[in-house]
């Protein structure tokens, strides 16, 4: 039985006080016996603020990006090492925003991946085609690409101790939701490419839907047997929209 994780991507958004009464918003709300994990991806420089406002039991803290590369002269880039210093359970990889605006690739993707395992921080991969490959019909084949490049690099067993992200660019920001249908069709797709190689990880890996996921349609999404949680954007940033979507896991 997958656990459901329901994780907040703050992107370029907070100051300190927002941050401290977001956080406080959540943890008051947070239903204390709830068998979801919550997790929130802060921007770097507030990292150290979130390690002192939660406790991981109850609110894990991930990072939005990480260097490839273990120290060096990569000015402006944090590593994966002292992202672990300061308790980050988790870090994006491969967003399509980093995919985009930022020019990464699958290889630099695949790279970030393995230097957050290395430190034992989970990635949550990020995967999902653009509207015009939906249009096209070859989503499956995008994602797939995805997933490849990573497993390619770092191999079938480093995906269980992974989290994947499906989120359709066309949905991320748009208010534009993927039907429960819709992506129920392409989480099961992404277990059945990794049970080709390894039934264990496909069972084990926790799939989450992100692209505009909300209060009012989080239940009909995280009712579909291949959906196992949320990316949250925009609805990340108010604690009663994110603690409904966390009521409705
Ligand atoms: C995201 O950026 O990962 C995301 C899902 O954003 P939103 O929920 O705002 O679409």
């Amino acid at each position: 039985m997958r656990q459901t994780l329901i994780a907040g991507n703050w992107k370029l958004n907070g100051s300190k006080q927002s941050i401290i009464d977001l956080l406080a918003g959540i943890t008051n709300g947070l239903n204390t016996g709830t068998s979801v994990s919550v997790a929130v991806c802060a921007p770097y420089i507030y990292i150290p603020l979130v390690e002192s406002l939660v406790d991981d039991a109850h609110i894990a803290m991930g990072a939005q990006n990480v260097s490839e590369h273990a120290a060096g002269a990569y000015t402006g880039e944090v590593s994966a090492t002292m992202l672990q210093e300061f308790s980050c359970r988790y870090c994006l990889v491969g967003h399509s925003e980093r995919r985009s605006l930022y020019n990464e690739s699958d290889a630099d993707t695949a790279a970030k991946f393995k230097a957050l395992q290395a430190e034992d921080i989970t990635p949550i991969l990020c995967v999902g085609e653009t509207l015009e490959e939906r249009e096209q019909g070859i989503t499956q084949q995008v994602v797939a690409t995805q997933l490849r490049a990573v497993i390619d690099t770092c191999g079938i067993k480093a995906i269980s101790n992974a989290v994947i992200a499906y989120e359709p660019v066309w949905a991320i920001g748009t208010g534009r939701t993927a039907t429960p249908e819709q992506a129920q069709a392409v989480h099961a797709a992404i277990r059945l490419l990794l049970a080709t190689e390894s039934e264990e990880v496909a069972q084990k890996v926790q799939i989450l839907y992100g692209g505009s996921m909300n209060p009012s349609n989080a239940s009909a999404l995280l009712a579909m047997p291949d959906i196992d949680g949320g990316l949250i954007g925009g609805a990340s940033l108010k604690a009663d929209d994110f603690l409904a979507i966390c009521q409705a896991a």
